[in-house]
């Protein structure tokens, strides 16, 4: 388990170190912006739509090492998929840090690589590190809001 544990930091370190996607999106049909004062983590989201898929996506921002290579794995898992499959990854991201042991196994057994943020679901402080980005896409793809805080709404 200990090894499993460094391959998975070693994945999060190095999408921290080089994020994917990072840089603002121009044209971009929504753009929004992610805070979690709990950590000080701050980004924001650009999104591209074709009908209904997302054409391009990206991200700029600051944060903790969690944060930021969690939004670059969305922005590299979301691209070029339909908003109904964002949603669908979302909802299993979110099961998989949030939900009880079972159904959290279950959603991690579908996301892939995205898996490696599983352990954070040990770590309730960084919780909202690993889903601002995920909150943050939502917003933009259903244009619900401005900007998003992990602090106002949950
Ligand atoms: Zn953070």
């Amino acid at each position: 388990m200990s090894d499993l544990r460094d391959l998975y930091q070693e994945v999060i370190l190095d999408h921290n170190k080089r994020p994917r996607n990072f840089g603002v999106l121009t044209p971009a049909d929504h753009h929004v912006d992610g805070h979690n004062p709990l950590c000080g983590d701050r980004l924001t989201v650009y999104l591209r739509l074709e009908g209904d898929r997302i054409a391009d996506v990206s991200f700029v921002g600051t944060g903790c090492a969690i944060s930021k290579a969690s939004a670059s794995m969305m922005t590299d898992s979301v691209k070029g998929r339909t908003v109904a499959e964002a949603d669908a990854l979302f909802t299993s991201f979110h099961d998989m840090i949030t939900a009880p042991p079972d159904a959290a196994a279950a959603a991690a057994a579908t996301l892939g690589k995205l898996a490696v943020f599983s352990g954070v679901s040990e770590y309730p402080t960084r919780v909202k590190c690993a889903t601002l980005a995920w909150h943050t896409l939502q917003a933009a793809l259903h244009a619900s809001a401005d900007t998003v805080s992990t602090e106002s709404g949950d």
